[in-house]
């Protein structure tokens, strides 16, 4: 996953590639508002391609505001030299594993620079031991008939009762 840190709310420059007329966040925003003016721009390299969630979580107490599926990064133009890019992708909705999990809660790390790679637990519990998988997730396991978790490759089918039929997607 890719955590972002958002500001409070602020202007932005009239030189913005993105054209955006601010960037940040505050009380009451709606996650596509939240998504479209900070979804750039940021200096990732080619390594934010390998990655399939964004979270977006406010630099003062780390409360996760947003989580986007990635489908792409694309190039979003300069800033004073340096090559910036944006996420594209679909905003999360409750319901959604990740969702659940991340959004208004804290964010996997307190972060004090703009963007870093982290790692969603797995969390699931041990049968034999109790104890809770802090292994990073790597799958979004999808049940033919229950809700949607995320797991480790070791624990793709751990919630799951003998044979019931499941896809899973990939998470990076
Ligand atoms: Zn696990």
């Amino acid at each position: 996953m890719i955590q972002f840190s958002l500001a409070d709310l602020s202007e932005r420059p009239a030189d913005d590639p993105l054209g955006r007329p601010s960037m940040g966040w505050r009380e009451g925003m709606s996650p596509e508002i939240v998504y479209a003016l900070n979804r750039g721009c940021w200096s990732l390299g080619e390594a934010a391609e390998e990655h399939t969630v964004a979270l977006f979580a406010s630099t003062g107490d780390g409360t996760v505001r947003l989580a986007v599926a990635i489908e792409r990064i694309e190039d979003a133009g300069e800033i004073d030299g340096d090559k910036k890019r944006a996420v594209v992708g679909t905003v999360l909705r409750p319901g959604h594993p990740v969702h659940d999990r991340y959004v208004g809660h804290r964010a996997p790390e307190q972060l004090n620079v703009t963007f870093r790679y982290v790692t969603a637990e797995c969390r699931q519990v041990e049968a034999s031991t109790g104890n809770v998988c802090t292994t990073g997730a790597k799958w979004i396991v999808t049940p033919d008939d229950g809700p949607e978790y995320i797991a480790c490759g070791h624990h793709v089918t751990a919630p799951l009762g003998g044979s019931v039929p499941f896809r899973a997607r990939p998470m990076r």
